[in-house]
């Protein structure tokens, strides 16, 4: 699980492509003074949380904002990365202690809040 995090984080300019020109869903709306999702963290969020998976059999990408986590702290992302437990693999299934809380196939990215 060593390299968790930058398995992570390895497509992130692919995410932004994804996030900028397909149909990428968002519940919550970024903004400045926004906070780290986890309850009572109170860091300012250093990521926006995705939910990621990719349909090989038909080319198809499928990102939203993690709906049950939606931004993260730069030290809640570490532990999110270093206690999840699966394989980041298309179609897979990841136990993670904060992201992807229903449980859905795919697995966790995260895209830097740039400000
Ligand atoms: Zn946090």
């Amino acid at each position: 699980m060593g390299d968790g995090i930058f398995k992570g984080k390895e497509s992130l300019a692919k995410i932004r492509k994804v996030v900028d020109n397909v149909d990428f869903k968002r519940y919550f709306d970024y903004t400045t003074d926004i906070r780290c999702s986890i309850e009572g963290c109170e860091s300012t969020a250093d990521f926006e949380v995705i939910l990621y998976d990719h349909y090989l059999k038909v080319n198809k990408i499928f990102a939203e904002q993690d709906l049950t986590c939606p931004f993260m702290c730069k030290k809640h992302m570490d532990e999110n990365e270093v206690n999840a437990k699966g394989d980041r693999v298309p179609r897979g299934r990841i136990n993670y202690p904060f992201s992807n809380q229903h449980s859905a196939q795919g697995y966790t990215k995260y895209s830097p809040l740039v400000q």
